[in-house]
């Protein structure tokens, strides 16, 4: 029995960077996983979603194929805030205890 190829494409995460001036994006592979290096890819000019640039590509140094996609987005700051929120609320809790006695 034939097994399917095992998926064996690295993802990488990317950030979207246009060009000043124009309306031609690219996104931005910091740090390839073959080489190291930076990779643009093309993301299409004014009409072409970028979105659909994502995907497996090819690397730009020709090493390899992996797959760029957006990075998973940050929870931190809204879970750091929710604690402020809550821990200023017993803070006045606190207080008004005070004021009560
Ligand atoms: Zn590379």
């Amino acid at each position: 029995m034939a097994k399917p190829r095992l998926p064996s494409v690295p993802s990488v995460a990317v950030s979207f960077r246009e060009l000043p001036g124009t309306r031609v994006g690219f996104w931005v592979v910091a740090s390839c996983p073959f080489c190291a290096a930076t990779h643009f890819h093309p993301a299409g000019a004014g009409k072409t979603d970028p979105m659909e640039k994502l995907g497996e590509v090819e690397a730009r140094c020709g090493q390899g194929r992996y797959v760029i996609g957006l990075p998973p987005k940050p929870k931190r700051k809204k879970e750091r805030r929710a604690e402020n929120k809550r821990a200023r609320k017993s803070g006045r809790d606190v207080l008004w205890d005070d004021f009560d006695e």
